[in-house]
């Protein structure tokens, strides 16, 4: 911990993100404990693709294999059900709060594993790596100010000097719409939602990694990359916080 983030944790006493518990001054996560152990069982949940935990699982939804995209990257299990599960109650906290640190550990969580898919992939292929997001609603951002998807992408891009782009911007549908929608009806809306940034300088040979806090349908993230298509780009892959088991 750098000395600066102590004598700051000494005035203002840093709190857990998710339920708000008094941290250590010298924690070194922005998380209590307790969230972390909760949040540990999300991650070891097998998958039932792959046999492997959540955060060496790769295994893409269905709905995105045919699209061209190779690999997924997540930590946790998510149950969208369950408002009381520790990666719903994270996902939910992310939407409220840009903490830096809580961003930047989570892109530490995920920088090893992404890191190995995205060097396996490019030299397999010959692609260059670049870093995009989902696009939240313009009524998502103007209500909190930022944009989680983005944050999470930046401190991942930070991480791994890898760049980010904003490869598409969102157009119309607010993300109540889209919530309001079946899995079904959200597929078919999806593709009015976004449209291309036509100057972010992707094309062919890149690989577009698309980050997003949680994937449910997957229907965000396949629009981003039909619309990104347009630029060229064939290869993609997903990198999230937490997936819909
Ligand atoms: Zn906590
Ligand atoms: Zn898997």
């Amino acid at each position: 911990m750098k000395f600066s983030a102590y004598i700051r944790n000494l005035f203002f006493p840093p709190r857990c993100a998710i339920c708000g518990k008094m941290l250590g001054i010298a924690s070194g996560s922005p998380l209590c404990i307790d969230c972390q152990y909760e949040l540990s069982k999300e991650s070891a949940r097998l998958c039932k693709g792959c046999g492997l935990d959540q955060s060496s699982c790769t295994c893409l939804l269905p709905v995105l294999k045919p699209e061209g995209f190779l690999f997924h990257v997540k930590l946790y299990g998510y149950s969208a059900t369950d408002r009381r599960s520790p990666a719903n109650r994270l996902v939910y906290k992310m939407k409220s709060s840009q903490r830096s640190e809580l961003y930047d550990d989570l892109a530490c969580k995920l920088e090893k594993n992404v890191l190995s898919a995205v060097t396996t992939e490019c030299s397999a292929r010959s692609l260059t790596p670049v870093i995009t997001y989902v696009p939240r609603s313009r009524s998502s951002v103007a209500k909190y100010g930022f944009d989680q998807a983005e944050l999470l992408a930046r401190a991942l891009s930070r991480r791994l000097s890898i760049p980010t782009v904003i490869a598409v911007k969102r157009k119309h549908l607010t993300d109540a719409e889209m919530k309001s929608l079946n899995a079904a009806g959200r597929f078919t809306a999806g593709a009015n939602a976004f449209e291309v940034n036509s100057r972010c300088g992707v094309g062919k040979n890149t690989l577009l990694i698309i980050v997003d806090d949680v994937i449910t349908s997957g229907a965000s993230v396949y629009w981003t990359a039909k619309t990104a298509s347009s630029l060229g780009v064939t290869d993609f892959a997903v990198v999230s916080v937490a997936k819909t088991y």
